[in-house]
């Protein structure tokens, strides 16, 4: 009963209402545990805040009669490489992003990992909440951008670049449903926001006004290397929020 419960359970953060962190819940859920992983999944069950005392999944694309419903086990999957998915999840997974050595699979590696950089340059920690010390495998390989993530003095201009490509990978990789939209939009809503220098408020304006995440990226592509007027408060404001 107990290697059921733990195979099968979920976690289930609790919090006040404050959004104060209080406890780790474990709960079993008869259906929902039945349903099998997928690193490329059609439904998902989002992370709420408060009390949980139920589960809902929500298929985050068309699913046609007979295709089997599957989520992602783990939320941070969308940064990690096929390898170490499976070493987390410690079977193999059969999956689109998973089939050995096709074009999808290595392309999916290569954005998982873009990906989880991209996420580092943002918040200056990895997927742990640790800073990164693998001197064999970087995941940014230049030190001082590196140094510029944990110390948060990235540019507004590239927070904002980051920001879309980030949004425009997930969306090649198939995971951007409303729920991540919505979640990591605000990594591009909040530079765009803070802009203060004239001619880089036009261009993200101009980029924010195209139809699609590639359209944006290809125009605030110009901002790259562009100082701007409130890149010395993003720093403090960005230093304040994370505690550090
Ligand atoms: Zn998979």
């Amino acid at each position: 009963m107990e290697h059921a419960f733990a195979e099968n359970s979920f976690n289930m953060a609790s919090e006040d209402h404050t959004g104060q962190q209080l406890d780790y819940l474990h709960g079993l859920f008869l259906l929902h545990s039945r349903f099998n992983h997928s690193c490329s999944p059609n439904s998902k069950i989002p992370i709420t805040g408060g009390e949980i005392t139920h589960l809902r999944s929500f298929a985050t694309r068309d699913i046609v009669p007979g295709e089997e419903i599957a989520f992602s086990y783990a939320a941070d999957f969308g940064c990690r490489t096929r390898e170490e998915r499976h070493r987390e999840l410690r079977f193999v997974c059969n999956c689109d992003a998973c089939q050995p050595r096709t074009p999808f699979q290595k392309l999916s590696d290569m954005r998982r990992r873009l990906a989880r950089g991209l996420q580092y340059l943002q918040i200056g920690v990895d997927l742990d909440g640790q800073r990164q010390d693998a001197p064999d495998r970087p995941l940014i390989t230049d030190p001082q951008l590196k140094r510029a993530a944990e110390t948060f003095r990235i540019p507004l201009s590239s927070r904002f670049i980051y920001g879309l490509l980030m949004m425009f990978l997930l969306e090649q990789e198939g995971l951007l449903d409303d729920f991540l939209a919505e979640r990591l939009g605000r990594n591009v809503s909040v530079p765009f926001a803070m802009f203060e220098t004239e001619s880089n408020v036009q261009v993200a304006k101009l980029a924010m006004a195209q139809h699609d995440w590639l359209g944006r990226l290809c125009v605030a592509f110009q901002l790259y290397g562009r100082a701007d007027a409130a890149d010395q408060a993003v720093a403090t404001l960005f230093r304040a929020l994370s505690g550090r």
